[in-house]
């Protein structure tokens, strides 16, 4: 499915926070992600990439600037159902925590439930649904803790999955995960995107797979230094290069 550029989910203007009233981590972001879009935000360790996402979240509130998401102010956003977060470290699950995949996929549909209140049939047809998207529904009767951190990632990616999103929320989400594993996630994500049309925003520090994986890379360092794509963002990379600049990570050309 295309990009509706008309169509703005999240769109970020002037955010500045800072933890505390301490200098800011974030200053003066603007950035706008469209319907359909899969954007990858970039940067080193510490320079503001979650702190952004859990702005674009409303787990904080920024002292400067606005978001809005779905054109609504985010302080007076309902619609969470349409929000799907996989935060970090949702892999190494304690091993010895007796919960089942099936369970685990089945939380993602509290959000919308009152305490207590039965599991109808349709929050089972939506953790049936959610599972078969991942590859996982053989495995639901399985303790999370069995499985690889490969395995979780798809359960966590599912529970995600429980309220039909329009766009999912990513923190690192390989971390610790192995080449081969991650090869599959991400052409699980790329099926998210393409296939049912959900827009994606993926935190990574992993410069080289995002410029293989997503149509847009926002590089954060405090603000935002570019919204590109990725072949723009080889290309300057590579230019950089050529003016004896410190070049910050190698690049590998993949034919796909
Ligand atoms: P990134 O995701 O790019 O690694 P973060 O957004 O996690 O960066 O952190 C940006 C900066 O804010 C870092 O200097 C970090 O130490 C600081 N920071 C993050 N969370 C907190 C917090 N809860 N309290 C105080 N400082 C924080």
């Amino acid at each position: 499915m295309p990009v509706d550029h008309t169509k703005n989910i999240i769109e970020v203007k002037g955010l500045s926070f800072s933890y505390d009233g301490i200098d800011n981590v974030l200053e003066d972001v603007t950035l706008a992600i469209h319907q359909g879009d899969y954007i990858g935000i970039v940067g080193p360790n510490g320079s503001g990439k979650t702190t952004l996402l859990k702005s674009m979240l409303g787990l904080i509130s920024p002292q400067k600037g606005t978001v809005e998401l779905f054109s609504s102010d985010i302080r007076n956003f309902k619609d969470w159902h349409k929000i799907g977060y996989v935060p970090q470290k949702a892999v190494n699950f304690d091993a010895n925590f007796p919960i089942s995949v099936h369970e685990v996929v089945m939380m993602g549909r509290y959000g919308s439930k009152k305490l207590f209140q039965r599991i109808s049939h349709e929050d089972k047809e939506a953790v049936e649904y959610a599972l078969n998207q991942v590859g996982m529904w053989e495995h639901k009767d399985k303790l999370i803790g069995d499985l690889s951190g490969g395995q979780q990632q798809r359960v966590f990616i599912a529970r995600a999955l429980t309220n039909h999103p329009e766009v999912i929320f990513l923190d690192e989400p390989t971390t610790g995960v192995d080449k081969k594993t991650q090869d599959g996630f991400y052409a699980l994500l790329q099926k998210l995107n393409k296939e049912i049309g959900i827009t994606l925003v993926l935190v990574s520090h992993d410069i080289e797979r995002m410029t293989r994986e997503v149509m847009h890379i926002a590089c954060v360092d405090k603000t935002l230094t570019c919204h590109i794509s990725p072949e723009e963002y080889l290309a300057e990379s590579e230019l950089s290069d050529i003016a004896g600049n410190k070049v910050k990570f190698i690049t590998h050309h993949h034919h796909n």
